[in-house]
């Protein structure tokens, strides 16, 4: 297989052009085109020479995202992008304009195997991980579309990201290093069903992440009727991991909470929530439900929710409701892309 040079950190670059001869600072002149300006091919690669940039379009591979599909919503902004990879599969990302800076939400994997019930990017099944470079190029594209930087990134769209676990921590690293975007650690936000081994190991990489859980229900009974993995993994063991991964590295952890109407939206579930999220010094993040049409769930309506939310505060959570945000282009949770297999199946 040829070598995705987008993939690589800025040392094993180096190597890799030592290897074919090249002096050492093509490397780094090569790594800010990809990472820095953002190029989409060798050709834009000015500095280097012809000869080199025949040699690396012969012998190696530069991913770079194709946009398939593009939707702006008309009601906030939001914009939603359908890309085709080299091997034809389809991803989605979002990017969300917002007053404090600009939001991108990529996807990890092509399709996802946690099957979640509500969740429409489980149906097809895991295709395969992303790269690295997949999942960067995703930002790449976008900001150099917008043409307006890239401030926050979060892991939460299609697929599970601790399940694609090498590639994450490099795409994680690329990302956040000084020699390219430079996204603050801090800004940076990774969503996970409760991988409990890949959150203790995480939690060791220390690095100033956000870890959001998703959980969505109050107890390992509930949970198991929307959430396969939670066959796997009790919520007992969950919380203690995210606990420790707050500890670790001093970052408060999210809880993720999709509000199923009457099925997760009691006063009793509000008081187990509140006494997980307490423990965990967890922030929550409600989600009215996006309905999928095969599962049957829907939102509680407006006021309820923010009843809901309003029972959390009470018990001293820090709670938000999520805004509904691209509503009108498909932007939740992998719809856009299971409209497009739809239509071309
Ligand atoms: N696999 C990761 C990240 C992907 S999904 C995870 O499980 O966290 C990002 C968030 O959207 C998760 O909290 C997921 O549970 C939630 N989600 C998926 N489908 C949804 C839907 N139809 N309505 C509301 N939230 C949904």
């Amino acid at each position: 297989m040829k070598t995705d040079l987008k993939s690589l950190t800025k040392e094993e670059l180096e190597a890799v052009l030592l290897e074919k001869g090249e002096k050492k600072y093509r490397a780094a002149q090569l790594y800010d085109w990809m990472h820095r300006h953002l190029a989409d091919s060798f050709e834009q690669m000015g500095n280097l020479p012809k000869s080199l940039r025949e040699k690396l379009s012969e012998d190696s591979e530069y991913t770079c995202l194709q946009t398939e599909r593009l939707q702006q919503s008309a009601l906030d902004g939001t914009r939603k992008y359908l890309f085709a990879l080299k091997d034809g599969q389809m991803i989605e990302s979002v990017w969300m304009p917002y007053h404090h800076g600009n939001s991108v939400c990529i996807s990890s994997q092509a399709g996802c195997r946690m099957g979640c019930k509500f969740c429409a990017s489980g149906i097809g099944g895991l295709i395969r991980n992303l790269s690295a470079a997949e999942m960067l190029d995703q930002i790449y594209r976008i900001q150099k579309d917008t043409g307006e930087r890239v401030s926050n990134v979060v892991v939460m769209g299609t697929g599970e990201p601790l399940d694609n676990y090498e590639y994450l921590l490099r795409f994680l690293r690329l990302l956040t290093d000084e020699n390219g975007l430079h996204i603050s650690q801090r800004n940076v936000t990774v969503s996970t069903c409760g991988l409990v081994e890949r959150i203790r190991a995480l939690a060791e990489e220390k690095l100033a992440i956000t870890l959001a859980l998703s959980l969505h229900a109050p107890t390992d009974e509930k949970r198991k009727e929307i959430m396969p993995i939670a066959y796997k993994y009790s919520i007992r063991q969950i919380i203690d991991a995210v606990t420790e991964y707050g500890q670790t590295t001093g970052r408060r952890v999210t809880f993720e909470y999709s509000l199923i109407a009457g099925f997760n939206d009691s006063d009793e579930d509000a008081a187990k929530l509140s006494a997980l999220a307490k423990e965990a010094g967890a922030h929550i993040n409600l989600i009215p439900v996006n309905p999928v049409t095969e599962a049957g769930f829907s939102a509680p309506i407006r006021k309820e929710a923010e009843a809901f939310a309003k029972k959390l505060e009470k018990n001293r959570v820090n709670v938000t409701i999520r805004r509904t945000i691209g509503a009108d282009i498909d932007a939740a949770c992998g719809q856009l892309r299971r409209k497009y297999r739809e239509e071309s199946s």
